[in-house]
């Protein structure tokens, strides 16, 4: 089913979904199976499997060259969907990327997720290789999201890269997008960034999922420009508990985001990890009751790999 139609179906009460990584190449699914079980308890209509592209590593051979060798670390997500569809009977919304994609390896992509009964997708441009600076669209590819949901958009119609091919069966996508609270990292403005948002909606996505913030006000603010600028479709807010000292760093620089002033300091006090962890998810779980009393339509959790953090916050909300 449909993201949108579990918003319609729900009747205004917010629900539980939630993102997973595929594993680490060399591990086993059931790693990802004993993860996704106890957050089953609290009956997420959909669960996120996130892509990732390929990196570039660089061995240094006996003569002192470099040799690049192209590796795809986490690779699986569509097999990942599969046997979560089959395994657990919920929709399972394989992320795609514009990023190492042709158009015509998008297009065998998406007619793969037909075939598998996948009805969603989220769009997404990706982020410029680990070792580059600057995204780089492949020579038939995409260079932003919006292109990739319109090309989606196309092929729901029935429309396919070769305009002679015979028996055009349409797909049926509901299409995802990603927004930015505390706008992307490359815009130049939280406007501009909302301009292009808008266009990833009039190509056809019908919902958004926010990155992650850990101030609601941002959330709250972001909604309003976002309706302001006529973009009416939901924003479901992404979530994720606070886990780690190191994380106070990280998390800024690799999302381009704020903490709050009150977080930091909380985090700085705690003795060790385990403190910060307790902490996150206690800070999680009153983001989420306010966002809640809000009537958002859904709570969506990143996991990480890591799974006991967001079962606390869902065990007392869901
Ligand atoms: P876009 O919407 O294409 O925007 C990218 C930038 O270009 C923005 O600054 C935007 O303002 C600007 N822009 C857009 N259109 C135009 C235009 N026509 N002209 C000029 N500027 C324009 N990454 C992964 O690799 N795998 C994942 O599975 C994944 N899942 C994610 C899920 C969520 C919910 C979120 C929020 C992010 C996810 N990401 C993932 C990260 C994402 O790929 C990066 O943030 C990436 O840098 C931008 O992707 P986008 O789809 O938001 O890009």
């Amino acid at each position: 089913m449909k993201v949108t139609e579990h918003i319609k179906n729900a009747n205004g009460k917010t629900q539980f979904s939630f993102e997973i990584l595929p594993p680490l190449k060399g591990q086993n699914i059931n790693q990802i199976f004993k993860n996704i079980d106890p957050l089953m308890e609290f009956k997420p209509p959909f669960i996120d499997v996130t892509y990732h592209r390929e990196e570039y590593i660089y061995k240094e051979l006996e003569n002192g060259l470099l040799q690049k060798k192209v590796v795809r670390k986490r690779p699986g997500t569509v097999g990942i969907c599969a046997a979560i569809q089959n395994k657990y009977q919920v929709d399972a919304i394989p992320h795609i990327l514009c990023g190492g994609f042709t158009k015509e390896d998008t297009e065998n992509f998406l007619i793969d997720l037909g075939f598998l009964g996948i009805d969603n997708v989220m769009a997404l441009r990706g982020d410029a290789v680990k070792s580059e600076t600057y995204f780089a669209p492949e020579k038939e590819g995409h260079s932003y999201a919006s292109d990739l949901v319109e090309q989606i958009s196309e092929l729901n119609k029935g429309q396919y890269l070769d305009a002679e091919i015979q028996n055009q069966a349409e797909t049926n996508f509901c299409i995802g997008v990603s927004g930015y609270p505390e706008k992307h990292i490359e815009a130049p403005s939280l406007d501009s960034d909302i301009h292009f948002l808008k266009k990833k909606i009039n190509n056809g996505a019908t919902y958004i999922v926010t990155q992650m913030f850990f101030d609601n006000s941002k959330y709250f603010a972001f909604v309003d420009k976002c309706r302001s600028a006529g973009i009416t479709v939901p924003i479901i807010p992404g979530l994720k508990p606070f886990a780690t000292k190191k994380q106070l760093n990280l998390i800024p620089h690799r999302f381009s985001l704020e903490l709050p002033d009150t977080l930091i300091v909380e985090v700085v006090k705690c003795k060790n990890n385990a403190a910060v962890r307790e902490l996150g998810v206690e800070w999680c779980l009153q983001q989420s009751k306010e966002l809640i009393a809000a009537d958002v339509p859904f709570l969506h959790y990143y996991s990480m790999g890591k799974s006991d953090n967001i079962y606390a916050v869902a065990q007392s909300l869901f």
